[in-house]
Parts: structure tokens; sequence; C-alpha cells
């Protein structure tokens, strides 16, 4: 049954992708959706489990994140909170942080690989899903503007 009702829904998607004649619209929908789903699952399975500002693998004292708070929302050449927490929301839409997971999570079969998405095989080249995958701290405008200026060689 649930097999069926994803299959629906990612039809419907497709469906309505193809309905944006221009590829900055499309983008955009992919970007969405996408951020979408990845927020729906991190609030459904709580995958960091934060405890007191302390996400799991800081927890367990991991190599990785080398602060002591906050996750992995902590800007490493600047050596500073992400400038974009703010009372531990996240005030941009990164599609970037979404996607990414730490070794921690990954040991625990936790990833998310945007190039299997069939939206994002359908609209977007290796070069722009480059651009969603390696984009950390950096606002969903940005991200997009980035996208667009890349030559589609699909
Ligand atoms: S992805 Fe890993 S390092 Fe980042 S908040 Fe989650 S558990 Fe912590
Ligand atoms: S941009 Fe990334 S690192 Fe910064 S607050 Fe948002 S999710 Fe965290």
């Amino acid at each position: 049954m649930d097999i069926n009702i994803n299959y629906i829904k990612e039809l419907s998607e497709i469906i309505q992708l193809a309905t944006y004649k221009r590829k900055p619209e499309r983008y955009e929908y992919v970007y969405y959706l996408l951020c979408k789903k990845l927020e729906t699952d991190i609030k459904k399975y709580n995958y960091c489990l934060f405890e007191n500002n302390k996400c799991i693998a800081q927890r367990e004292n991991e190599k990785w994140p080398k602060n002591k708070l906050d996750g992995c929302c902590f800007n490493i050449s600047k050596k500073e909170r992400c400038e974009y927490l703010s009372d531990k929301n996240c005030e941009i839409n990164c599609v970037s942080c979404r996607l990414f997971t730490c070794k921690y999570l990954k040991r625990r079969g936790i990833n998310f690989d945007v190039k299997k998405n069939v939206l994002v095989k359908y609209c977007m080249n290796l070069l722009q899903v480059r651009e969603f995958i390696w984009n950390f701290f950096t606002p969903k405008d940005r991200i997009l503007k980035n996208i667009n200026r890349l030559k589609i060689r699909k």
C-alpha cells in the first residue's frame, strides 16, 4: 500500500514538473520538493537526536564535528557557529545542509543520494547536482542562481 502511495506521489511530482516550461521554475520546484522531503524525514525520524543542544555524534564524542554544541551548524572555515542558526532553527533554506549526513549517521545507514532522485535525474546535469551538494551555509536564492548559471548539458 505504501509503495503504491509513494509511486503515485512521485508520478504526480513528475507531472507537475513537466508543467513548468522554464528551466528556472523547474529547478526551484525540485529545490522546494527536496527540502520539504528532507525536512519531513528529519522531523519524523529525528536522526540527530539532539539533547541539550548536542547531537548524538557530539554526545558520543565522535571525531567530527569538532565543535561541542549545535551539531554541524558550525562554519569550519570561520571557526564559529553558523550565522544562519537562530534559536535552534535554520533561517535559510539550504539544500546542501539538508542533504548532508555525517559519518556517524552514514555508518548507521542514514544517507540521501540526491543523484538517485528521479526529479533531479530528469532535469539536472552533474554540475548542477554538485551545486546542490556542495553549497553549505548558503541561502536558497544563491544556490539557485548558481544552478541557473550552469550550462545545461542534458
Ligand atoms: S548530521 Fe551528524 S554531526 Fe550533524 S547534527 Fe546530525 S548527528 Fe550531528
Ligand atoms: S545554513 Fe546549514 S549550518 Fe547554517 S543553520 Fe542552516 S542548516 Fe545549519
